[in-house]
């Protein structure tokens, strides 16, 4: 055989990628393969800042097989039609690619395998490539995945993770394969202002920096707001320009409380990435239902906008809605404070607050996105399903200084603690000066109308009809 395929989806890399070895070991030339698929497109899931994102991706993939006398072949359309297409062209006999996890990804592996089969041609998946442990390797013996987090922690924990496999020295690419042009960032409109420059080179380099910096700081700093002291490696995860194997090999081996509490979070994404696989739906659906009857009608919508805009009224929540804006990321207790707020306090659908994350986060994915949303709704996994974050308490231990809230919110620069996380208490002519909003509603307000609809306002007066005492925490 003279010449395999190689597709590439979330894993834009050339260090630890099986793929790429399992091809160049069967075949003396390959062809590196990334279909820009038009379904995505029509899904809604072509947010700007991810374009742009993989746009820089795709050049530094290009780049990088260039140095070892390759290429990237770039095609537009069906991913089926173009593998098929290309592999012909090419004479390949076989297709490799790593394995997905989403309901998509799933359906086009499997239409692949049999478009490819039917022309004589053998498609290759290989597991343990977007995440660290493939998901569905371990259960928990009496279902298909686990759903609790813990439990799942301690398994993955004892599973030891593959050996990083090295980048390729050269990549010999046959001549003659048609590839269209590959997209730039600068043709990507409404990009957020601040978004981080994708690429493998800049992940490893991100990698490399943020462990000699910050890991052995993570496990006390990692809730720090302001700080920003987390690894900042989600969407380098996202489109694979790091390798989550990698990222695990090089915490553990540098060891300590910090990395492990590091790698225990990068283990959050193998949970989701589980979950999704053995249960596609709930991508849009509740894992586990609560009889929830969201806000409709022009109040909802209202509230729904404000948030949108960060101009609830709560100053960390409007300040992480912000961060939003201007980088297309958020740090992760900005997600659950915006969350909560969403779900809880106004208490909206989980799924119009995860669709504008998805329109603007750049490491925006199915599994992380709609099951972290899912857990804070407490419609997801979370054991305290429950439980409402209070704003101003939370402003107050993440944010002590009202840094961030400085940083994001210009309105409010001049404030110190506690007034900068209560600007209500202001007069009213200094509020009406800086055009900062007055919260949309008060918390007590909006605790007490979750509590109703979670069944949970008897709570308040003692135990529920089971006897058993009942709360809605807030934190
Ligand atoms: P670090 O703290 O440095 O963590 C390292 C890596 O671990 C992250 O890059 C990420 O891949 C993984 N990780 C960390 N926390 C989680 C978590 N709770 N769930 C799953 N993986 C985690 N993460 C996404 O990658 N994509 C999303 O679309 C996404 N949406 C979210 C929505 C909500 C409502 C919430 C509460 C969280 C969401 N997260 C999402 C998880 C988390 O907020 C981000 O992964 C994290 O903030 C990224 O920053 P970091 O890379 O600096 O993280």
């Amino acid at each position: 055989m003279n010449v395999s395929v190689v597709l590439f989806t979330a894993d834009l890399r050339l260090h630890d990628h099986q793929p790429l070895r399992a091809a160049l070991e069967s075949a003396p030339e390959v062809v590196p393969l990334f279909v820009r698929d038009p379904a995505v497109d029509r899904a809604g899931f072509s947010a700007p800042n991810r374009l742009a994102f993989l746009a820089d991706c795709l050049t530094d993939l290009d780049a990088g097989l260039r140095e070892r006398g390759g290429r990237l072949v770039v095609r537009h359309g069906d991913p089926v039609a173009e593998v098929c297409a290309v592999a012909r062209e090419a004479d390949a006999d076989e297709v490799h690619m790593a394995a997905g996890c989403s309901g998509f990804a799933r359906e086009r592996e499997r239409r692949l395998r049999h478009a490819l089969e039917s022309d004589g041609r053998r498609l290759y998946v290989h597991d343990g490539v977007v995440t660290v442990l493939p998901a569905g390797e371990v259960t928990p013996g009496a279902s298909d995945h686990f759903a609790l987090f813990t439990p799942y922690y301690r398994r993955w924990s004892a599973e030891p993770p593959r050996s990083p496999v090295a980048a390729p020295g050269s990549v010999p690419v046959p001549q003659g394969v048609r590839s269209d042009e590959l997209p730039s960032r600068a043709a990507v409109a409404a990009v957020s202002e601040g978004l981080a420059l994708g690429g493998e080179r800049e992940g490893r380099r991100l990698l490399t920096a943020w462990m000699s910096r910050h890991v052995d700081a993570y496990r006390e700093r990692h809730d720090d707001l302001a700080g920003d002291v987390t690894s900042r490696l989600s969407p380098h995860l996202h489109f694979g320009t790091v390798s989550a194997t990698e990222v695990v090999h090089r915490a553990r081996s540098r060891g300590g409380a910090g990395a492990e509490a590091f790698v225990r979070q990068v283990c959050w994404r193998d949970f989701h990435h589980q979950l999704l696989s053995a249960r596609p739906d709930t991508a849009t659906k509740d894992y586990r239902p609560r009889d929830d009857r969201w806000r409709h009608g022009k109040q909802a919508e209202a509230d729904l906008r404000a948030w949108k805009e960060g101009r609830t009224g709560y100053p960390v929540v409007d300040a992480a809605m912000r961060q939003l804006a201007h980088e297309g990321w958020m740090h992760n207790r900005g997600r659950l404070l915006a969350a909560s707020f969403l779900t809880k306090t106004i208490y909206l659908d989980w799924r119009d607050g995860a669709r504008h994350f998805l329109d603007l986060l750049v490491d925006g994915d199915v599994a992380n996105n709609q099951l972290n949303w899912q857990w804070v709704a407490g419609t997801g996994t979370d054991t305290r399903p429950n439980r409402v974050l209070n704003p101003v308490l939370q402003g107050k231990k993440y944010d002590p200084i009202g840094a961030y809230v400085r940083r994001w919110l210009p309105e409010l620069a001049d404030l110190e603690p506690p007034l900068i996380h209560e600007p209500w208490k202001l007069s009213a002519a200094d509020r009406s000066s800086r055009g900062y909003p007055d919260p949309i509603v008060t918390l007590a307000d909006g605790l007490a109308r979750f509590r109703r609809a979670r069944g949970q306002d008897q709570a308040v007066q003692g135990t529920s009809q089971t006897g058993k005492r009942r709360t809605t925490d807030a934190c």
